[in-house]
């Protein structure tokens, strides 16, 4: 079976020499190691202000807590999506208020955004599905209008573009993922792109109890409660390894999803999703619209090609108990499928599954 997601790990000649070496160094808590990756990411991504974290999840609620969300607040989100974008906002006792989602995309509908603030509305949290870039340019106008702050839950979307710039530039909160089966994988690991010293700084302290790094831990004095959410130099070093082929890698994602996009179009039951303006995904999943999904999937089991979407539309879990009305969402998810697109999948792999298609269901 060709899977949906796979973890990409390193050579072992290239992994296990580096591994081995931090292991037995003497240090393998946060240090040099976590700097030089935080260095080699900001330098990447081109945002200086990078903050390393042991989950993506982490950089969500760090983000929230940033801002200040709490008990008596709304943040307007999507339920398309895994639910981490939505469980650290139930965390700071905030209401998760679930905007619609443009049909076509099934990103989050900036109209629906506008439509849903309220005095309580304290975020906007916008997820790059897929590794598919959100109509920003509407969005940050939302958010200008109203003076709300955006958190992009960019987890799908390492790599992605908006405006030729990589994602992670553009808002003041963008969270990534290292988790196992993301573009990048430290094992478990988040990132906190942030716009500004400020809170750069308050994110390191938050990132560890709330204790300043750079004081002697003896003269330190704690202001503001922190967690126990730091990246450590071993999971650091699997991330420095990686970053020697992630370009090449992510590569691949794109490779395969514009074949996709060049070869699927016009196949009859298929709808393809179009890209806004000034974004350029890096496809960590393939999403398309198809007629008789079930019908779909089956057809591509027996092909060996796992076709399914891969999360539970987040306003079906009982914790979250807004329910608006999102009419797209309802038709969006009875339609919506992943197809194999990373960097697993080969020339020969991407071509049978595109014949696969062809021949219909
Ligand atoms: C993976 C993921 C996260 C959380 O990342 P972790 O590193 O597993 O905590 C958040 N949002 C989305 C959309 C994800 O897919």
């Amino acid at each position: 079976m060709i899977p949906l997601v796979k973890p990409y790990v390193p050579e072992k000649n290239k992994l296990l020499p580096r591994l081995e070496e931090i292991l037995y160094s003497g240090y393998i808590a946060e240090g040099e190691a976590v700097e030089e990756f935080e260095q080699k990411l900001a330098d990447l991504i081109g945002n200086p202000y990078c903050v390393s974290l042991n989950s993506g999840t982490a950089a969500l609620h760090i983000a929230l807590m940033l801002i200040g969300v709490g008990e008596g607040d709304e943040v307007i989100s999507t339920a398309l999506t895994a639910e981490p974008t939505n469980t650290t906002i139930a965390l700071t006792g905030a209401r998760v208020v679930f905007a619609d989602v443009d049909p076509e995309t099934g990103l989050i509908s900036p109209d629906s955004i506008e439509n849903l603030i309220s005095n309580k509305t304290k975020a906007i949290m916008v997820v790059h599905y897929g590794g598919m870039v959100c109509d920003m340019n509407k969005i940050n106008a939302v958010s200008k209008k109203f003076d709300l702050p955006v958190i992009e839950d960019a987890a799908h979307a390492f790599m992605s573009k908006f405006k030729g710039e990589y994602i992670g530039t553009n808002s003041p909160y963008t969270c990534f993922s290292f988790q196992a089966i993301k573009h990048l994988t430290t094992v478990d690991g988040g990132l906190l792109c942030l716009s500004n010293e400020h809170d750069y700084l308050r994110a390191k302290r938050l990132r560890w109890f709330g204790l300043d790094k750079k004081v002697p831990r003896l003269q330190n004095n704690i202001t503001e409660a922190g967690y126990k959410y730091h990246m450590n130099n071993v999971n650091a070093t699997i991330g420095l390894v990686q970053l020697e082929c992630i370009e090449k890698n992510v590569k691949r994602y794109i490779e395969n999803g514009k074949y996709y996009d060049e070869h699927l179009k016009g196949t009859p039951g298929v709808t393809l999703l179009p890209y806004y303006k000034d974004t350029k995904p890096s496809y960590w999943l393939y999403t398309l619209k198809v007629d008789r999904r079930d019908d779909f999937i089956k057809k591509m089991a027996e092909n060996n090609i796992l076709a399914s979407p891969l999360h539970l539309r987040n306003d079906r879990h009982s914790l979250f108990t807004y329910k608006g009305n999102t009419p797209n969402l309802d038709s969006f998810c009875d339609k919506y499928v992943h197809i194999p697109c990373g960097w697993w999948v080969s020339d020969t792999d991407k071509e049978h599954i595109v014949n696969v298609i062809k021949k219909g269901w």
